[in-house]
């Protein structure tokens, strides 16, 4: 028996007729039904979606871990690692991940600080500076920030780099 597969590898049959059409036809020209498409088309937007979604993951899990004693000092390292494990792209997707969740779980928080150390600057008599403290207090917040946010990088992105490691290419 010929095996035309084999032997003629540009001709597949058509999903609904079974006639034998070109490989690359999207339309079967004997009966127009369109063919499955099975290309790569959809892994590309959804390795996009993944580090989205990987990120939001890694950036809840540093936050939650952050409330728990201890625990909480290397919260950006196990936010950043299992982002980067569930990246699936090595270690540097991993480091890439854990990155980007230093930032997701920064910016909130430092909104939050601020805005904390402008209230509490606005709660202070006024005999303590007023205005004047409020804005002192609020960029303590920020520098408070930008403290957390050095170790903060550093760990999570070793954490990334780990768990990406660790989940291979
Ligand atoms: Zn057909």
């Amino acid at each position: 028996m010929l095996n035309w597969s084999r032997l003629c590898p540009m001709s597949v049959y058509c999903q609904s007729c079974g006639e034998e059409i070109n490989e690359d036809a999207e339309i079967c020209p004997e009966c127009g039904v369109r063919q499955g498409t099975d290309t790569g088309s959809d892994s590309v937007s959804g390795m996009e979606g993944n580090t989205l979604v990987n990120t939001i993951i890694g950036a809840v899990v540093t936050i939650v871990v952050g409330f728990i004693p201890v625990l909480n000092l290397l919260s950006p390292a196990i936010g950043g690692g299992l982002g980067g494990y569930l990246q699936k792209e090595g270690a540097g997707g991993g480091a890439k991940v854990g990155a980007l969740v230093t930032i997701a779980f920064l910016i909130p928080l430092a909104i939050l600080l601020v805005v904390a150390g402008g209230l509490i600057g606005s709660l202070l008599p006024a005999g303590a500076g007023g205005a004047g403290a409020g804005a002192a207090a609020g960029g303590i917040g920020l520098i408070a920030v930008v403290i957390i946010a050095i170790p903060s990088f550093v760990l999570s992105i070793i954490g990334g780099v780990v768990g990406g490691a660790v989940a291979g290419e």
